[in-house]
């Protein structure tokens, strides 16, 4: 397989997961300001996988639809900064809820914004 068919394949991955994941009405039971069901709020964690570093609490912003996303990103997201949580997906059913309660770890944001900051160099 070619390399340029490789990432394509990747992105149709992460494509039919996005769609799977992040449009499903079963989503985990919310933890909102005003209602609603965004994933991953970290609220049943308790210290952060990768830093050992109790989580703090925060209130960030619920994105919802259709979110596209580098595989750089999310494998960054995923190995480098996992708990960074500045924002929920909320799914692509909009509710009212435009906040959510989340427990974040502040390696892992500090960790965030030097990675976007040596992506926004390499650009
Ligand atoms: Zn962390």
């Amino acid at each position: 397989m070619k390399r340029n068919d490789a990432r394509f394949m990747s992105w149709v991955l992460v494509w039919c997961l996005a769609v799977t994941i992040g449009c499903s009405r079963e989503a985990p039971e919310p933890r909102l300001v005003t209602g609603g069901s965004p994933n991953d709020t970290g609220l049943a964690q308790k210290r952060c996988t990768l830093h050992q570093e109790e989580l703090a609490p925060d209130t960030v912003a619920i994105l919802y639809g259709l979110r596209r996303f580098k595989p750089d990103s999310l494998k960054a997201a995923r190995t480098i900064f996992p708990n960074a949580r500045t924002s929920v997906l909320g799914g692509c059913v909009v509710l009212d809820a435009k906040k959510v309660e989340v427990r974040y770890c502040r390696s892992c944001r500090t960790a965030r914004t030097l990675w976007l900051a040596q992506q926004a160099r390499q650009e």
